[in-house]
């Protein structure tokens, strides 16, 4: 719409309305409504045209109001909404095969979010052992600085102290051990041990990537000691390293995957991939869900995935990445007391910051300049393009990061 460029320089924008209280206060959000996106950007209430290189949090792979993923969606919206998992659900059986012939996996269970993926898969790897005469085994190894959601179960997967606190005891059977040191995890490893779970690349948890040889560590572990490795993608997953999924790059499979964010470009869906093996357990009245593989959602992401796997678009994504690896280590070069360290797993990206500078400032900075970014722990803050950001809105976010990196002042 050209109105909105008009609407930024006209002097008399719209009042914004005063946040409501009614919406529960567990987010510190930015005062900020938008009300319209267009690819990469977001456009407020008054009329301000914000560059979105945070995704909602890795969320819109492909940008806002994408015009096939609109056309699906509406196209859907018109036939049907639900029809609960009592039958068979077209939608799911479509986008199952797609998720199948693209991956490691024979199986495919449609959930609504990540943290619901994470469960799934957690239960899942518990089953697997107890139908296969193990059921001594449960416990499962996850790894310091992982996010794996919010629900009580994924929250002590995690072991983030900050989100256990005050939620009683932490759920059990979750052992943690810091990433990248494999004689710790070995020594995790026990006669209760069901399976290893990973983020290939941590994101919550600053952008740490888990190194190629210790992915194949972990799967080499878990085949000497009849474990299930667990991979987390719901965010390095659907093309945001530049493959498909972040463990490609790896050469390794896991057993069981856990995908969401991008899955949907913005539609909340999630699912956990499995070898039939793996699934075996998954029998009738085992797990469920109400809202589960609903066609909308369906519909939604059989057509994100046949965008974001086609090996040119990827191949795109991987060229681009260069540049935002390259224009990030520039602005470290331009600001060496700021910045720490470039962390890039192509669009998964982000800066380390120094001691003493606070992400959230950077963030801040940031949206003064109206680019978006999200922070993340290890004093990170994270650079989510939507995978078809362009080379030119790549060039005007660097230049947006530098101007905001240029008024962040550090504070010890
Ligand atoms: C965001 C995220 C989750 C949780 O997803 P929700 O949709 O918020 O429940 C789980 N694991 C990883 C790696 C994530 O980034």
């Amino acid at each position: 719409m050209s109105s909105s460029r008009a609407a930024t320089e006209n002097a008399a924008a719209p009042p914004v309305p005063h946040a409501s209280d009614a919406v529960m206060g567990t987010y510190a959000r930015q005062d900020v409504v938008f009300t319209r996106g267009e690819g990469c950007w977001l456009i407020a209430e008054n009329g301000d045209r914000y560059l979105d290189f945070g995704s909602g949090v890795a969320v819109n792979a492909l940008g806002h109001a994408h015009p096939q993923l609109v056309a699906a969606l509406t196209e859907q919206a018109g036939k049907l909404w639900h029809t609960s998992n009592l039958y068979r659900v077209a939608g799911q059986e479509a986008l199952a095969d797609k998720l199948t012939r693209l991956t490691f996996a024979e199986r495919a269970f449609f959930c609504n979010s990540g943290a619901e993926a994470c469960e799934g898969a957690i239960k899942l790897a518990r089953r697997y052992q107890f139908v296969t005469g193990h059921p001594e085994r449960w416990r499962i190894v996850t790894f310091r600085g992982a996010f794996h959601g919010r629900t009580l179960a994924t929250i002590a997967a995690g072991g983030n102290p900050k989100y256990l606190e005050g939620f009683g005891e932490p759920a059990t059977g979750f052992d943690h051990v810091e990433l990248g040191d494999r004689a710790a995890l070995e020594a995790a490893i026990g006669p209760e041990t069901a399976a290893i779970m990973v983020e290939p690349v941590q994101g919550e948890g600053g952008v740490r990537a888990v190194s190629v040889e210790d992915l194949r560590h972990m799967r080499e572990i878990c085949d000497a000691n009849g474990l299930l490795l667990i991979l987390d993608e719901v965010q390095s997953g659907m093309g945001r390293t530049g493959r498909l999924f972040a463990h490609e790059w790896a050469g390794i499979a896991p057993d069981v995957m856990a995908i969401a964010k991008g899955l949907g470009g913005g539609f909340p869906v999630g699912a956990m991939l499995a070898t039939a093996d793996a699934a075996q357990g998954m029998t009738p009245g085992t797990h469920g869900s109400t809202f589960g593989g609903n066609p909308l959602a369906m519909a939604v992401a059989g057509t994100v995935i046949d965008i974001v796997s086609e090996p040119a678009f990827l191949d795109s994504v991987r060229a681009k990445s260069l540049q935002l690896k390259q224009g990030l280590a520039a602005l470290k070069d331009q600001f060496p007391a700021l910045v720490e360290e470039v962390r890039a797993a192509g669009f998964l990206s982000g800066l380390k910051l120094k001691e003493g500078v606070a992400p959230a400032d950077v963030v801040k900075a940031a949206a003064n300049e109206r680019l978006l970014l999200v922070g993340a722990g290890d004093n990170t803050v994270r650079v989510l393009p939507p995978l078809i950001a362009s080379e030119d809105e790549l060039s005007q976010a660097l230049a947006r990061l530098s101007r905001a990196l240029a008024r962040v002042t550090k504070k010890s």
